[in-house]
């Protein structure tokens, strides 16, 4: 569970669906887990590859004024924590 933790890569509070992100990839070592919405979990994927997500690693200051996630991050900021969250049950945390 994510202790009320809020998300780490757009800072709202965290919904139903919590997934878990390594900011240092796994292929680069990284052990430590981070509680992402679904959606902010996806839209990092989706912005950055697993080259760039490695030069920014747990670098959240850099990462977020990288342009497409600074423009996702203002376009989330308002929305509810289950926005967009998928319709089916969650399974197990997914670990990416
Ligand atoms: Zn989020
Ligand atoms: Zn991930």
């Amino acid at each position: 569970m994510s202790d009320g933790q809020p998300c780490w890569l757009c800072g709202r509070p965290l919904g139903h669906r919590v997934e878990w992100h390594h900011p240092v990839p796994r292929s680069q070592g990284g052990r430590e887990t981070v509680p992402l919405h679904a959606i902010c979990h996806r839209t990092l994927h989706a912005s950055l590859d697993n080259k760039a997500l490695a030069a920014f690693g747990d670098d959240r200051a850099a990462l977020v004024r990288d342009g497409a996630i600074a423009r996702f991050l203002r376009w989330i900021a308002n929305k509810p924590p289950d926005f967009h969250a998928p319709t089916h049950r969650a399974g197990p945390d997914r670990r990416v």
